[in-house]
């Protein structure tokens, strides 16, 4: 019985289960925060039931556990036990918390659960660990008048004065972290399945019921695609998908009971960008491919993670591109997820796909977007690839079929592979799992031989490992070379002197360097007349640009091989040139008279992508264009672009006064006004942030709004950040790393950031967003003076577990660019003049 009037909560649990192991006077339970006031222990044999006295219930704090002394011994056997408890409820987004919204005037909240990774015990005693799957029988005695959804659908719910008592069906079997509630003053919209499974979008009242459409549509179709696809029906009667005001990351895969902060999952039609409609429909395929890799098949334990969200992650593109073929999501596949893993892969010190996990405190930092999700999907992209799309699926029924409602590890998922495929599936697959990093594959091709080779990559070539190779699958385009190099360099007879290609289609996780220049030429070549893929055009300038940064070639010739790009008209490669000016634009903090040479650069680059979008869409382009124009013109207006900024500065007077503008542009419109300080532009946006209830729009705004150059502006968006009515707690990262960003921002924020340290530690303790702030933080600078306050401020922190991960990456990230920068910074002069 939740009470979000009085923020606490109390409730009574009943376990039946087999006690194991040997007698002992104790039954153990997880418990965090919880108070017990009576518990009672029944043992169930032949003989009947047996009672037995509770000598003392004792809160062990440091384990979260709630320990039942019995007075005497406990025989293993099947018990049920009972116990009474209350807890309060807290402001922070784990266990069951309060999500605070405004609707007509009225302040009102949605109480809501969070429970992965360790949650559950927060709201209940139970065994809170992946592998203690039970079946739950749900009773909730919430507020008459509202909505109140739960996992299943409801069994019966019965009026009682100013409450509602609503009991749900049983569920299946299932983790403790998948469980979820939610009740409040709610609306949603209903569809069916062609299966009969009911879907339904629900928000608070807040929200513009016309922006329920699309993500119910997508909903639908995707249930009915991972039905065909993993031929196993979807589990659940119903699904659910709700968009909560205060949520800690995107969404969350509890079963049948999707939760997601608002902006990933309501798509205005007016106002909603092309972009983001794409990612929302990742972000909801991502949950419900969950629904089976994840929730009706588990992981043991934390350290194989990978197993749900690397799958989900390559699933959430694969499901995208059935529904959406329209949108060439791979493209964004590869400059997403493929650029943020390889960055972050090439840092010495990084944690590998599967990773151990000894304290719950470690759990929080597993989720590594840049590792558990995108290198995780990249590297299952590879496998799909290497045993084939039907091989892949024949494998994933086998797993399915085997392990239903059950718990995993990933040789499990290699196996049933592996007899699909009739390849050794572990061999390949457990060396790029356990080991971090990725190869870097050298080829040096002479008229009759190439010789290739492999080494660890990173940044810093210094602390790389000279023992550590990986299968790697070379995707060449001469059928000489072999399909595998699993040694460590190899030396191959050509009979023909064409150059060979290696990583064809982009998807091996590894970086290709063509030592030879005749030979580097030659593909630059091939990418200029666009005769390589756009995901293939792309790769080969990050390859260029991660070789640079190592110091095995210069910044100079990844400019170089830029230039081969300026008739570029894809919009995934323009990712990565958009990456390329973004890093040449760190010099500038090292000179800043290369502001202005960057910039007369970027206008003449861009000159022929903008001739060719302009400002107005055409009805019958695709959604790469709208994105690209999006792109086109960002980079106009900060390089400053005459006619750009100009129409920028216009379109923002319309903005002003009702009228639509261009929904992929608008960001970049108000951007624009508040960097050139429009009169009256920053007090009319941060009036339309306070204001507004449109998800979309108030992410947007907080871009905007970050942009100012003013030092009092940005005193007071930083003084605003602690204010609970101002900022929600999800969005104090973004807010902090956007200002650390912004050049004329970036020193007030770190004194901000330093100066508040203890409250972001009280606020987010606990969170998996916690470790986000030292994060952001590394990537923000540039100069070596800022790389000695970083180290003398967290280095003392490494030692919160929560932290350590994040804090010793940050500061070997700022170590080896810091290095890079002043290493090439004459080069990049010297090209720029
Ligand atoms: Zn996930």
């Amino acid at each position: 019985m939740p009470d979000g009037e009085a923020m606490r909560f109390t409730g009574t649990v009943v376990i039946k289960g087999k006690k194991m192991g040997r007698p002992s006077e104790r039954i153990t339970l997880h418990g965090k925060g919880l108070k017990v006031s009576s518990a009672t222990i029944t043992r169930h044999d032949k003989k009947g039931d047996q009672s037995f006295e509770i000598e003392r219930i004792n809160l062990q704090k440091s384990f979260d556990e709630i320990r039942l002394h019995a007075k005497e011994k406990l025989f293993p056997g099947e018990y049920t036990v009972t116990l009474e408890f209350e807890g309060e409820i807290h402001e922070v987004m784990h266990g069951i918390y309060p999500c605070n919204f405004t609707h007509d005037g009225v302040k009102k909240k949605l109480i809501a659960t969070q429970f992965e990774s360790h949650h559950a015990r927060e709201a209940f005693p139970c065994v809170d660990e992946p592998e203690a799957k039970a079946t739950f029988d749900l009773t909730l005695t919430t507020p008459r008048g509202e909505s109140v959804i739960a996992n299943t659908p409801a069994k019966e719910q019965i009026e009682q004065g100013d409450k509602l008592v609503t009991s749900f069906e049983t569920t299946p079997k299932m983790s403790t972290y998948l469980l979820a509630f939610v009740y409040g003053d709610m609306q949603f919209k209903e569809a069916t399945t062609k299966d009969g499974v009911v879907v339904r979008v629900w928000a608070t009242k807040a929200q513009n019921l016309a922006a329920f459409d699309f993500p119910l549509d997508v909903g639908v179709k995707a249930v009915e695609f991972f039905n065909d696809y993993y031929g196993v029906p979807y589990p659940l009667a119903k699904c659910d998908h709700v968009a909560l005001p205060d949520f800690s990351s995107a969404a969350m895969e509890n079963w049948g009971l999707i939760t997601y902060r608002e902006p990933y999952l309501l798509v205005d039609p007016e106002t909603t960008p092309q972009s983001m409609k794409e990612v929302i429909t990742t972000v909801i395929c991502h949950e419900l491919s969950h629904q089976w890799f994840g929730n009706l098949v588990t992981m043991k334990w934390w350290d194989d993670l990978w197993l749900n969200e690397s799958f989900a992650n390559v699933m959430e593109y694969v499901a995208t591109d059935a529904l959406f073929p329209e949108w060439q999501i791979w493209n964004t596949f590869t400059s997403h997820e493929g650029l943020s893993s390889q960055r972050r892969d090439s840092i010495a010190g990084v944690q590998s796909v599967k990773t151990a996990v000894n304290h719950p405190d470690e759990i929080g930092s597993l989720f590594d977007p840049s590792i558990v999700y995108a290198k995780g999907g990249r590297l299952l992209n590879m496998l799909m690839n290497y045993v084939g799309v039907d091989d892949f699926r024949k494998g994933l029924k086998v797993y399915f079929e085997k392990h239903a409602y059950g718990n995993t590890i990933g040789d499990d998922l290699w196996t049933a592979l592996s007899s699909a495929s009739g390849k050794n599936i572990a061999d390949f697959m457990n060396p790029w799992l356990t080991r971090s990093g990725f190869p870097l594959i050298t080829i040096h091709q002479t008229d009759t031989t190439a010789e290739i080779s492999q080494e660890h990559f990173l940044v810093d070539p210094k602390q790389a490992d000279p023992e550590r190779i990986w299968p790697v699958p070379l995707l060449a385009s001469s059928t000489k070379i072999p399909e595998l190099l699993d040694v460590r360099s190899t030396s191959i007879t050509l009979s023909d002197n064409e150059y060979v290609r290696l990583n064809q289609g982009a998807v091996g996780h590894y970086i290709v360097h063509y030592t030879k220049p005749e030979h580097a030429a030659a593909i630059a070549q091939l990418a200029a007349n666009k005769e390589l893929t756009p995901a293939e055009r792309l790769m080969l300038l990050n390859d260029s640009s991660m070789v640079a940064k190592a110091g095995l070639a210069s910044y100079l010739e990844t400019l170089q091989l830029l230039q081969h790009y300026s008739t570029e008209d894809s919009e995934t490669v323009w990712d990565i040139l958009s990456v390329i000016i973004g890093d040449a634009r760190r010099f500038i903090d090292l000179n800043d008279k290369l502001e202005a040479a960057i910039k007369a650069f970027i206008r003449g680059f861009i000159k022929q992508q903008y001739e060719r979008l302009g400002w107005d869409e055409k009805a019958d382009e695709p959604g790469s264009d709208k994105k690209l124009r999006a792109t086109i013109i960002g980079l106009g207006v900060y390089a400053e672009h005459e006619e750009i900024l100009a129409t920028a500065l216009q379109a923002f007077d319309t903005y002003k006064a009702g009228r639509a503008v261009n929904s992929e542009l608008r960001s970049i419109i108000m951007g624009a006004a508040v960097r050139h300080d429009v009169a009256g532009a920053f007090e009319y946006l941060l009036h339309e942030e306070e204001t507004t209830s449109n998800p979309d729009l108030k992410q947007e705004l907080l871009g905007a709004l970050t942009m100012t150059k003013s030092t009092e502006r940005i005193a007071s968006l930083l003084n605003r950040i602690k204010d609970g009515s101002k900022v929600r707690q999800h969005d104090v990262d973004t807010w902090l790393v956007y200002l650390l960003r912004n050049r004329y921002g970036r020193q007030q924020a770190w004194d901000w950031l330093r100066d508040n340290w203890s409250w972001i530690e009280k606020t987010f303790e606990g969170d998996k967003g916690y470790d986000s702030f030292p994060r952001y933080a590394a990537s923000a600078f540039n100069t070596r003076k800022l790389f000695e306050e970083y180290k003398a401020f967290f280095e003392p922190k490494a030692s919160d577990i929560a932290l350590t991960r994040n804090i010793t990456l940050g500061i070997e990230e700022l170590s080896t660019r810091v290095t890079w920068l002043e290493r090439d910074l004459s080069d990049v002069q010297t090209f720029f003049a």
